[in-house]
């Protein structure tokens, strides 16, 4: 046959400077197209073979890729269906290439886009290679071996040559700037990241040993890829060890997984594949171990953020569909109608699993809850179709460690915890040790108390009170634990306003004063066994706090000082011997001022009353300032009154001692005032 010239059949004028220029991102993914191709080959003559087509031997069916330094050479071989010369001038010289123009331009950082558009598999060698070789011979019986050849312009050549056998050999002549190509291992770390699962053996270089001191050659052809991945295989062929080891081949560094999912669709898609659930470190911490997507045993990314639903990219693991196209953009993926089934199935499908699990052993469904947790949580969250089937496995766990469903918890606080409007009242702790006087006191009542610990916990239990229907989450802390859930009968505090008024000022000029802090002390009648003093946190103010420090930034909730109730209890002894010590030790000081702070009240009172009808410029003149007069008499009254009080206070060391027992369960009490408190209850001993 005569050398046959021509130019590349393309409707612009050149495809190479578009090649060159624009697929400058992602150069690697030409050795994954060409052994895709190589692959391909191979898998279509076996297909021949099979149906009767091809009568020859097929032989071992492998791809090498081997690398010539010598001759700055890069070459991918196969023994596949090879390609006769009409087929090369049919595949390889006639390219669809029309508005390219804009297309380029539109997508001219993303090669594989661009590559998927045109179909430019083959050429995207060019990426990387200054001159291409074909030479290749098909598996037709005669065919004449043909040579093409290409320097990166629209002129090629094709003429007959020689060849051992079957199949084809790509030639990469590879270009100054992509030098790095011919590096030894950088070609394997592509073939490990691209090919590691193809269904045709891959090979490149040799298999090493150690022999007189070091690593030499031997004459094994090193293999690349698991032709069979597990993912291939039906679930009965797999034992537990067998997902086991998949895991590992794919995450070498990683802990044992939780359990997995075998993923095997053949409608309205094709999808197989199987992830795992992973241990769940406290923290999420944004994933190493991502799911990787295949198509036909092909890496394509493992990025598959838009592919699969965000909550689901805490497992991982591998899907493969051929129904996700291979080259394109992932803005193209993301609006694709299949690769939204795809998504929607495989929530589905995981839902399922741990549906199936949770019914078939419990025991070590909770067991594994921990781990489990944030993933369901995160799904619950944000995925609305996630939430209605996770409603029937999701699990509350109690302080005990103790595990409920939605339902059974409903059932077991139902009777107790409802409060006077019927509401129902699920209390919950962050932290079990801090809150421990709490969880005591609630669990003492017959309550029982939520551990709430998780890293979503906060906004989950947000969820659950717009999803449960009269219910409300209460912190154990927010509040003392008779008001936690409030009932009809509850017990009145007993104080006369002025004592209410006189121990008001004694405890609050002993608080600790602080910018980030603010107290206000309340009164409740909690029983003589109870507590005498109690910090609360109304709950409210902290999640609206908490809420805003997660957001990032300081909002007007971040910035308000965090907000707590010193709540004295008026039954306990100790709170009655203050007041009673009060009484006698301030009397004498004391009694003068209120009773003319009482008289100077009820002048004031009067006035008010008899002005109460009248229009501001009715009242005669002389009342106002009598008013005022009044006014300024009551408040330096108080002011001598709430002086003697606290002077008088200061100088008790059993208000200071009620004080820094309450601030010491909660953990405030710290430094000076810590060692102040330790020697005065030695003193007090
Ligand atoms: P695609 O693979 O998407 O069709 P390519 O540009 O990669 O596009 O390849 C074009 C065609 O060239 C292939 O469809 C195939 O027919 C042929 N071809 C490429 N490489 C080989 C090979 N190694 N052996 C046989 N045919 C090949």
């Amino acid at each position: 046959m005569a050398t046959q010239k021509g130019n590349i059949g393309v409707t612009t004028d050149n495809i190479f400077p578009v090649i060159k220029k624009f697929l400058y991102s992602d150069h690697e993914i030409f050795l994954r197209e060409l052994v895709s191709n190589a692959v391909d080959a191979s898998q279509k003559l076996k297909t021949l073979s099979s149906v009767g087509e091809f009568k020859g031997e097929l032989g071992e069916l492998k791809v090498s890729v081997s690398i010539d330094k010598d001759k700055g050479t890069l070459t991918v071989s196969d023994r596949g269906i090879g390609m006769t010369e009409e087929e090369i001038n049919k595949y390889i010289n006639q390219i669809a290439f029309s508005g390219a123009e804009e297309f380029l331009d539109k997508y001219k950082n993303d090669a594989a886009a661009i590559i998927g558009h045109f179909g430019l598999g083959f050429y995207s060698s060019f990426m990387v290679a200054k001159k291409v070789e074909i030479v290749t011979q098909s598996h037709k019986e005669g065919a004449q071996a043909m040579k093409w050849s290409c320097e990166g312009n629209p002129e090629y050549v094709l003429e007959a040559t020689t060849r051992n056998d079957r199949g084809t050999d790509i030639i990469l002549y590879i270009d100054d700037e992509n030098k790095e190509f011919l590096e030894d291992s950088r070609i394997e770390g592509l073939l490990k990241k691209y090919c590691k699962f193809l269904p045709v053996a891959v090979v490149f270089g040799k298999e090493q040993e150690w022999k007189d001191g070091k690593y030499v050659d031997t004459d094994k052809d090193k293999q690349i890829n698991d032709v069979a991945p597990a993912w291939t295989k039906k679930p009965s062929e797999l034992k537990e060890e067998d997902y086991k080891k998949f895991y590992r081949d794919l995450y070498p560094m990683s802990e044992e997984p939780l359990f997995w999912i075998h993923l095997n669709v053949d409608y309205p898609f094709n999808l197989t594949g199987i992830l795992y659930f992973p241990k769940i470190k406290a923290n999420i911490e944004p994933t190493r171990n991502k799911i990787q997507l295949y198509c036909n045993q092909v890496f394509v990314t493992d990025s598959v953020e838009g592919i699969v639903p965000e909550f689901l990219t805490l497992l991982h693991g591998v899907i493969d569909s051929p129904d996700i196209p291979l080259n394109v953009s992932r803005s193209y993926l993301q609006s694709d109608s299949n690769v939204k089934k795809i998504s929607n199935h495989i929530t589905k499908k995981v839902s399922d699993r741990l549906q199936e699990i949770f019914k078939e052993d419990r025991k070590q469904y909770e067991e594994k809850w921990d781990s489990l947790k944030v993933f369901v949580e995160y799904g619950m969250l944000t995925e609305e179709k996630f939430y209605e089937r996770a409603e029937k496995f999701a699990l509350l766990k109690n302080t005990e460690g103790q595990c409920f469903t939605f339902e059974e918890y409903k059932t077991l606080i139902g009777e107790s915890q409802k409060d006077k409007d019927d509401q129902l009242i699920y209390l919950y702790t962050t932290d079990k040790e801090h809150q421990y006087s709490y969880i005591d006191a609630a669990r003492t009542k017959g309550y029982d108390v939520l551990l709430m610990d998780g890293p979503l916990d906060v906004h989950f239990l947000g969820k659950l009170e717009q999803k449960f229907e009269k219910s409300q989450f209460v912190r154990v802390d927010s509040d003392v634990v008779d008001n936690l859930i409030k009932k009809e009968n509850k017990n009145k505090v007993t104080l006369s306003e002025n004592e209410r008024e006189a121990m008001q000022q004694v405890f609050s000029s002993q608080l600790p004063k602080d910018e980030k802090r603010d107290f206000i002390v309340a009164f409740e009648a909690l029983g003589a066994d109870n507590q005498p003093v109690i910090i609360t946190q109304s709950e409210y103010l902290r999640r609206m706090k908490e809420m805003s420090a997660m957001q990032g930034g300081m909002s007007f909730y971040g910035e308000l000082p965090d907000s707590y109730n010193l709540v004295l209890n008026t039954d306990h002894a100790l709170f009655k011997r203050v007041i009673s010590e009060q009484h006698s030790s301030c009397s004498d000081t004391l009694s003068p001022v209120i009773t003319e702070l009482e008289s100077a009240k009820s002048k004031k009172a009067e006035l008010k009353k008899k002005h109460e009808k009248l229009k501001a410029d009715e009242i005669p003149s002389a009342e106002k300032e009598e008013v005022e007069a009044i006014e300024k008499q009551v408040s330096s009254l108080e002011t001598q009154r709430n002086e003697i009080l606290a002077k008088y206070a200061g100088e008790n060391k059993l208000v200071r001692q009620m004080i820094d027992i309450a601030l010491l369960s909660n953990g405030m009490l710290k430094g000076e005032s810590l060692s102040n408190f330790i020697k005065r209850s030695v003193e007090l001993l």
